[in-house]
């Protein structure tokens, strides 16, 4: 740190990515990525006049993205504001929404990026626990009075909450935004979107991280009545006009469109998921019931560093938290079928090395 940094930033713990290695020497399952390319379609997309158009700023309404979306959600463009991933729209709720005499109130297992977004914007934070079983607590965030930001499915449980649940909590904390994250939505749930035209305080955020393969394209969006967009695109226009590249538009607008590419990797993913649930059960693990596209797990064999520490030697990355809490699970990306294969034949051997 050097001796120019602001006082308030000195503590700041940023949010810590899981470990991106040069190269692909590993089998990635500890980022949740898509282990599929995107949509065959871009490749054609891109080409030389593309690249040259580079010149040019790009268009500040991501146009081609936007209309995509309104047309695949049945929203007004209006009613749409799209972001250099959804993580910079979540910044800029976290910037635009909540006072001083407000919180904004997260459950206490979630997007590790929550926290950090309050306490670089200066918001009070409230976290609110989850119940034994690591399902959310509906009662305890409704009447709330505060900003409530929840990641439907959850991460790193993939847990999911009803459509009646989200009515519930938005319902009876009218006088504040309540934003529902559907980063994991398209692994098998079914989105919110809809209720945003009738519940005038609910925002939902969606990436093309990971069901729509361009995590590194930096894509993602909000979807909430149109005086709220007006707000988001106030706090956009006052920081960064020009936040998606013209390529990345031109990629989102294809992604979007492409529903038969889209369906057919997402139930690939859903298919890999339960698969690899029911074999993680067969060897003695407790994983819960995903939506999204990772399991999370416990062995009663082995902890969960030890099991990282071991996969990682035999080439396979996945994650686990310093959370007390959740300290002995891992989350595991569901990849390819034979991702998944090489994933339970280590599993099996390293149980074997251990004596189990
Ligand atoms: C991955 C993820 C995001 C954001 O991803 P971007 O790559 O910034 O679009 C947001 N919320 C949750 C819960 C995530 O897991």
């Amino acid at each position: 740190m050097s001796r120019f940094l602001i006082e308030k930033f000195s503590d700041i713990k940023p949010y810590t990515p899981g470990e991106q290695p040069v190269g692909y020497e590993y089998i990635k399952l500890n980022t949740n990525e898509s282990p599929f390319p995107p949509s065959p379609l871009a490749l054609n997309a891109i080409n030389k006049d593309k690249i040259e158009g580079l010149r040019l700023y790009s268009d500040i309404e991501a146009s081609k993205t936007t209309k995509a979306i309104a047309n695949y959600y049945n929203v007004d463009v209006d009613n749409i504001i799209v972001t250099n991933g959804s993580d910079e729209v979540l910044a800029f709720i976290f910037m635009a929404f909540a006072d001083e005499h407000t919180y904004i109130a997260c459950p206490n297992i979630s997007y590790g990026f929550y926290p950090v977004f309050a306490k670089i914007f200066d918001k009070q934070y409230l976290s609110i626990p989850l119940k034994s079983d690591l399902s959310l607590d509906i009662d305890a965030f409704c009447g709330l009075n505060h900003t409530i930001v929840i990641a439907n499915p959850n991460a790193p449980t993939g847990l999911m909450i009803s459509l009646e649940d989200i009515k519930r909590i938005a319902t009876s904390n009218a006088n504040n935004i309540v934003v529902i994250d559907e980063a994991y939505i398209d692994f098998g749930g079914e989105s919110a979107v809809q209720l945003t035209k009738t519940l005038g305080n609910l925002i939902i955020t969606q990436t093309f991280s990971k069901s729509r393969s361009l995590a590194g394209a930096r894509l993602g969006f909000a979807i909430a009545n149109s005086d709220i967009i007006a707000d988001l695109r106030k706090i956009k226009f006052s920081f960064n006009p020009y936040n998606v590249n013209s390529m990345t538009d031109e990629l989102g607008g294809i992604a979007m469109s492409d529903t038969k590419y889209f369906n057919t990797t997402r139930q690939m993913i859903i298919d890999n998921r339960q698969y690899l649930t029911a074999e993680l059960r067969k060897l003695n693990f407790v994983v819960l019931d995903s939506m999204a596209n990772f399991v999370f797990a416990k062995s009663n064999n082995i902890t969960a560093e030890c099991y990282c520490a071991k996969l990682k030697e035999k080439g396979i990355l996945i994650r686990h938290f310093n959370t007390p809490l959740i300290y002995n699970y891992v989350r595991i990306s569901i990849g390819t079928i034979e991702d998944m294969l090489t994933l339970i034949n280590a599993t099996k051997a390293i149980l074997k090395e251990i004596n189990i």
